[in-house]
């Protein structure tokens, strides 16, 4: 059985979710997507997306240039001041760009309703079996050819392939905010470095709104939900110290979000006899590479073109999570490998940032193998 005439039921309608159906049903098959939320809205929040993610939302035929802004690279800079430490040009493989998180899943849901995908809204899920079948929070069972695992890392799937697992609190607690901002911004991701702690700043929407995402190192609270309002109070002690662009964002901040950082294992098995996982639901991801989102688009891509080249259902599932496993497991080592760089103590702090200022941008770690990579490409 080829993708065309499959029939598919997505679980989930996040990125990876929305991706799959898209991939799927563009190939042929007959695709339903079930999401818990009652609605598909996103928390108001930025993403970037980097060229072997943004490769899959051309190839999905996704129009990306009018809802995004074009990232010019990335500035380490000091945490008082926002003075330069090192500039980072755009990554030689193509330049990220910075979405709102909602508009991302506006394409994304446009587009899987163009190529004919129905979404189902308010239907939670229970359980799945590998089998094919999942059955839903009101008692209804659905079964299908294939069942798509994309309902992220605290869905039903994960577990039903790959058990429970233990995650691990990584003692790092991180913050998010979307603020208004003049138009008038710097077009770059500023990484902003202090003390057991780092803020990360870049430009959407023209520049009318300015993402913060800010990280602390903090012992003995460890909620995972990413959902859960913030004390601004708290947000602004913790973050006082900080300058320049950081400064003034948080200064303006209103509505923040707060959530602990978790590791969790990859996936061990990615694909049952009619399920396979896919983006967070396989490979939880640190945010620390940003690359969570442009992992769950690669898999996307690479599953319904895994499932189109196999006549066999199991050899083409076989075929996606022998093709997506190892690379997965590199790229989620290296950003969980990436946090510490941000947080160091005086003095090391300031003897890193002179040795990084006296050696230039060569001096940013290599992550062209994992922008250079097109999914999309055979
Ligand atoms: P999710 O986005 O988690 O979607 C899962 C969907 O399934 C949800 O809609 C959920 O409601 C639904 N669902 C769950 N359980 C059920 C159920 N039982 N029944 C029905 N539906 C269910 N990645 C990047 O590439 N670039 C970035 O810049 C970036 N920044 C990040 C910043 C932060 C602070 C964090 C925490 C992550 C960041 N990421 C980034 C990672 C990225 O957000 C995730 O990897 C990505 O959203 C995963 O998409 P997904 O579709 O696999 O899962």
């Amino acid at each position: 059985m080829s993708v065309s005439g499959l029939d598919v039921a997505v679980l989930g309608a996040g990125i990876g979710g929305l991706a799959a159906a898209t991939a799927l049903a563009r190939r042929g098959a007959s695709v339903r997507v079930y999401e818990q939320a009652p609605e598909l809205a996103e928390v108001g929040a930025g993403i970037q997306i980097s060229a072997n993610g943004l490769t899959v939302l051309r190839g999905l035929g996704i129009p990306v240039e009018g809802s995004s802004v074009e990232g010019q690279g990335t500035e380490l800079q000091d945490f008082r001041a926002g003075r330069t430490v090192l500039r980072v040009p755009p990554p030689a493989e193509g330049k990220t760009r910075f979405f709102h998180r909602a508009d991302l899943l506006d394409l994304l849901a446009s587009a899987a309703r163009e190529a004919g995908v129905r979404i189902h809204l308010g239907q939670r899920a229970v359980s799945a079996t590998a089998s094919g079948t999942v059955r839903f929070d009101d008692d209804a069972d659905v079964s299908a050819h294939l069942i798509v695992g994309a309902d992220g890392v605290r869905g039903v799937t994960r577990k039903v392939l790959s058990g429970s697992d233990a995650p691990r609190f990584t003692g790092q607690v991180a913050w998010r905010a979307v603020v208004p901002w003049d138009g008038q911004a710097d077009a770059r991701a500023f990484v902003q470095m202090g003390p057991g702690r780092h803020v990360v700043t870049y430009p959407l929407r023209g520049g009318l709104a300015m993402n913060v995402a800010a990280f602390e190192d903090r012992r003995g609270w460890t909620e995972e939900s990413w959902r859960r309002e913030g004390d601004i109070d708290a947000f602004r002690t913790c973050f006082g110290q900080f300058g320049g662009r950081a400064g003034d964002a948080i200064g303006t901040a209103g509505l923040v979000h707060t959530w602990a950082l978790h590791l969790h294992p990859v996936a061990r098995v990615w694909a049952g006899e009619r399920l396979a996982l896919l983006g967070d639901a396989a490979h939880p991801t640190l945010p620390y590479l940003a690359q969570g989102a442009c992992l769950a688009l690669e898999d996307a891509w690479v599953l319904a073109a895994s499932l189109d080249r196999h006549d066999d259902l199991s050899r083409g599932l076989a075929a996606y999570e022998a093709l997506r496993l190892t690379r997965a497991r590199r790229v989620v080592q290296a950003a969980s490998g990436n946090a510490w760089r941000f947080h160091l103590r005086a003095p090391f702090r300031q003897i890193g940032q002179a040795m990084l200022r006296a050696a230039g941008p060569g001096a940013a770690p290599d992550f062209g193998w994992i922008y250079a990579l097109d999914v999309t490409a055979d």
